[in-house]
């Protein structure tokens, strides 16, 4: 399906024929992307960091900084833009001055700080969402960010925007994306025909958790299975489970010595007690491996209990870790958001997609690793 070579750097033209408004966005099949292109990603990108928790965040102002000058100034993207004009256009992001009065080293020093945020914070949280929307919204091409270290006087350091060709792995979606136009052609032709929106399907995008506690934080950020992490679940584990051993130990022990019931209740009560605390705490996670994907456990959960916790391992993913996430989608009956979630007593043991505008209605099936579902009924 892909007809340029995959991570290949599309550079945009800067030339007549790509400003002159006649010839439309063809130049994506000659491996080049077109201003009209790097407009619409630009627009595109910053209306998803609008809506990003860490939206606040000076880094991603200094973000949507640049991707206003992207906008205002498409041709200027590939050359890149210097730290001057991005501190003027924060302003405008933000709404009131920034970095204005300092000389133009402190300006530099202040842009570079927070890129350097951008790019090792929040931009690698955001990528994967940010690729599936771009690759559900039909686009083959996503963002990317550089910067480019200048030398001396006239030569500034410059920040750039480019658009690059999905990376192979990601570009099923093309193939998901005719799927989805045929059932939604295959329940247009045949209205009259039981349930509407039976064939509804959804595609669900990968968010990351939201101010998760403390606790839950580092799996938000994707808790990798080696060196000491490895090993402070693995005795977290083992102190549960020797926890639990003892106290059901516990209950024959009981029995014999004092033969008293109501000594014998407490200690099956105990039993119970820890065994569910342990199970609610990590049972989830000692069983993921075999589960792949399950609700994350009480602790990293907000008040919406949509947060899933995902075993990730080669080859899908580049090493082995836990990671605490949220899958949502757009219900293709109403509008509304669908989150993955429990699916209750009808589903039990099952995640599904609930609408949160109809949640016992609009209810579809998830699959995490397709990231999609079709509606069950
Ligand atoms: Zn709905």
């Amino acid at each position: 399906m892909s007809i340029a070579p995959s991570l290949m750097t599309v550079t945009s033209r800067i030339t007549a024929q790509a400003a002159s408004p006649e010839h439309p966005a063809n130049g994506v099949e000659r491996g080049f992307v077109d201003l009209q292109d790097v407009v619409l990603a630009a627009h595109r990108l910053d209306a998803l960091a609008a809506r990003w928790p860490e939206r606040k965040l000076l880094n991603v102002a200094v973000l949507r900084a640049l991707l206003l000058l992207v906008q205002r100034e498409p041709g200027q993207a590939e050359e890149g833009f210097d730290a001057w004009a991005i501190a003027a256009a924060v302003g405008t992001v933000i709404g009131r001055k920034w970095a204005t009065g300092d000389t133009r080293d402190e300006i530099s020093a202040k842009v570079r700080d927070q890129w350097q945020r951008l790019t090792s914070q929040t931009w690698p949280k955001k990528e994967e969402g940010i690729h599936q929307h771009f690759r559900d919204s039909g686009l083959n091409l996503v963002p990317t960010l550089s910067r480019e270290e200048g030398g001396g006087q006239g030569n500034p350091t410059r920040y750039r925007f480019r658009l690059q060709h999905l990376p192979e792995s990601d570009a099923g979606g093309t193939e998901q994306d005719e799927v989805g136009t045929v059932a939604s052609a295959v329940s247009g032709r045949a209205p009259e025909q039981d349930v509407p929106g039976r064939d509804a399907r959804v595609t669900y995008i990968c968010e990351d958790v939201e101010d998760a506690s403390w606790l839950a934080r580092s799996f938000a950020q994707g808790f990798q299975l080696a060196g000491w992490r490895r090993l402070a679940l693995r005795s977290a584990f083992i102190l549960g489970i020797l926890t639990v051993a003892l106290m059901a130990l516990l209950i024959p022990l009981t029995v014999v010595t004092t033969r008293s019931p109501g000594d014998i209740a407490n200690a099956v009560f105990s039993a119970v007690v820890f065994g569910y605390a342990f199970w609610s705490t990590l049972g989830t996670l000692l069983m993921l491996h075999r589960w792949r994907i399950a609700l994350a456990p009480w602790w990293m959960q907000s008040v919406d209990d949509d947060r899933l916790v995902e075993w990730r391992c080669p080859p899908r993913h580049a090493d082995k870790s836990i990671k605490a996430v949220r899958y949502a989608a757009r219900c293709p009956l109403c509008g509304g958001k669908v989150v993955a979630c429990s699916g209750g007593m009808r589903h039990s043991w099952r995640i599904v997609g609930r609408c949160e505008e109809a949640p016992a209605a609009h209810v579809f099936a998830f699959d995490h690793v397709l990231r999609e579902g079709n509606r069950l009924l």
